[in-house]
């Protein structure tokens, strides 16, 4: 009897945890969409004429947003990690696009305070790996967060390398550093219990719930991973930590696109055709407003069906989804767009846009088709990365960053061919800055015609002339396409690497003519 009652009594604290893990759910959510709201107005007010006062009071508003919906995913997380509902996955994703993906959104936010940041992922870190990217999103986010929060001054870092590999497994480790206030040795014990926030600066404040590192912690327990700690007060704080993954089997056809940096201002959204799906008549208004500062076009649809009819009568170059709308659902929406793939054209780019907080709803929207996710309330910038990288396959950069533009040329291998001859050098310049512009011409009309045989032949006969010039990842870039097109698989990714290319072709042509200046002033 004593043990049916122990069961019991089991069993009813079980229930009353996964009661509980539900409601915070529900109420997160709730809570959520008019967080949303308030975002989305004040971004929009702030834009408007205000005084100096106006401002700053428009700016603690976003402020406290912000530390609202923070708080609210910290309680989410620990509710399900107590309740035994945090489960980690083991699915195949890109973890080298993961981090840089990633350091988009850390990037603008260090800037945003006058940091440096620099990211460092060693070669070795393979592209693909087998675990949870939502939940490693989930630690780095805490840790780059605090790591901004803590530092006025200086740079944070993230590296990233492989420690261990066997032949199933690759143990990788992060680092993330900072050179901000630092943590004093007697409280380095104890961040990472559940609620502790050190008091290391008394005349600053820093706002919390001293939840971050617990989560990070359990995060990490429950991927067999560490973490550790070393600071010195007043010096700054290195987080390390790491995680065992199992190897993706290799795959050559499967390297990422590679992510090429470029400024804003290089890359604009003008002219872009967007259709915004959304109910919310707030919401319409922040989003319309916001994409049309920046040149787009924009149409609205307020439900899914909407959608779709818009969507079968317009040519748009990307669709925002939000997923909760009466009629038709986003989900839905998304599930009948891709199902109706618009004849001789590319797939049309989709972002969700989703409230939602629960786990499990971004991963939906990209399994029944969309491109990549945001949830609201959104960082407009992040937007705009996000539009650009679908609808360019260029990736941005903050604009303090501009000139430090990405390599595209490379002119070693010229240098050893010609033997360093100036002459045959000038001469070989000269022909290519002729010669690129119309392979470039050539190779775009081919992917157009989807005549593959042909654009193997093609790829196969002026690679050389690119061999030449450009840097290693993009003549990776044609390698790829070249293979690509001979075995026929993978086809839909030609168009996209292309675009990278054809989109550092006025760059590379720059370089050409600045590298024939230099030699032909040197004679
Ligand atoms: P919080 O929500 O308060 O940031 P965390 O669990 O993320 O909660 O962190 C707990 C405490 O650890 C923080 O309040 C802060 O005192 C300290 N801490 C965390 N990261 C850093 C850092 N990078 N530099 C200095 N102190 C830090």
């Amino acid at each position: 009897i004593f043990q049916e009652q122990l069961i019991e009594a089991k069993e009813k604290a079980e229930s009353a945890a996964i009661i509980k893990s539900h409601f915070l759910a529900n109420m997160s959510h709730e809570i959520r969409t008019p967080i949303n709201g308030i975002t989305g107005l004040a971004n929009l007010l702030l834009k408007s004429k205000l005084t100096s006062k106006q401002q700053k009071y428009l700016n603690a508003i976003l402020n406290s947003t912000d530390s609202l919906l923070v708080i609210i995913d910290d309680i989410l997380d620990i509710s399900k990690i107590e309740a035994g509902k945090m489960t980690i996955e083991k699915k195949k994703f890109e973890i080298r696009k993961a981090i840089t993906n990633l350091m988009e959104e850390f990037n603008l936010k260090a800037i945003e305070k006058g940091l440096k940041f620099n990211l460092e992922i060693d070669d070795n870190v393979p592209n693909f790996v087998i675990g949870d990217i939502v939940r490693l999103n989930q630690i780095l986010s805490n840790l780059l967060g605090n790591a901004i929060k803590f530092t006025s001054e200086g740079s944070i870092e993230l590296t990233v390398k492989v420690i261990k590999t066997t032949k199933t497994k690759v143990n990788i480790e992060f680092e993330v550093t900072d050179t901000g206030i630092g943590i004093s040795p007697s409280n380095l014990h104890s961040i990472f219990k559940a609620f502790t926030q050190v008091k290391e600066n008394i005349s600053s404040k820093y706002e919390g719930t001293g939840l971050g590192l617990s989560i990070v912690k359990k995060l990490l327990d429950l991927q067999k991973g560490n973490v550790s700690v070393q600071s010195e007060l007043h010096e700054g704080s290195v987080f390390t930590f790491n995680i065992c993954y199992k190897k993706s089997p290799s795959n050559l056809l499967e390297v990422p696109l590679i992510e090429r940096n470029i400024p804003y201002d290089l890359v604009s959204l003008k002219n872009l055709n967007i259709l915004i799906v959304e109910d919310n008549l707030i919401n319409q208004i922040i989003a319309q407003d916001l994409l049309a500062d920046q040149g787009c076009n924009v149409k609205i649809a307020t439900n899914g069906e909407e959608a779709i009819s818009m969507f079968l009568s317009h040519n748009f170059d990307i669709i925002l989804m939000d997923i909760q709308m009466p009629i038709m659902n986003g989900y839905q929406a998304i599930e009948v767009i891709r199902s109706k793939i618009k004849q001789g054209q590319e797939k049309t780019p989709i972002i969700a846009l989703t409230a939602f907080a629960i786990e499990g709803d971004k991963e939906k929207c990209i399994k029944l088709g969309a491109d990549d996710y945001l949830s609201k309330p959104f960082n407009p910038n992040i937007l705009f990365g996000k539009i650009a990288r679908l609808t360019t396959g260029v990736q941005l950069m903050s604009p303090t960053k501009k000139g430090n533009l990405k390599k595209v040329s490379d002119f070693s291998n010229l240098v050893t061919i010609t033997n360093g001859k100036v002459k045959l050098m000038v001469l070989t310049i000269k022909t290519l800055r002729e010669e690129i512009p119309k392979d470039i011409s050539l190779i775009k009309k081919t992917i157009s015609t989807k005549d593959w045989n042909n654009l193997y032949k093609i790829l196969h006969r002026t690679s050389p002339n690119f061999d030449l010039v450009l840097t290693q990842p993009l003549r990776n870039n044609l390698r790829i396409m070249q293979e690509n097109a001979k075995a026929k698989i993978n086809l839909d990714q030609i168009p996209k690497l292309f675009r990278q290319i054809n989109n550092s072709v006025p760059k590379l042509l720059d370089d050409l003519n600045t590298e024939l200046k230099k030699l032909t002033n040197g004679q």
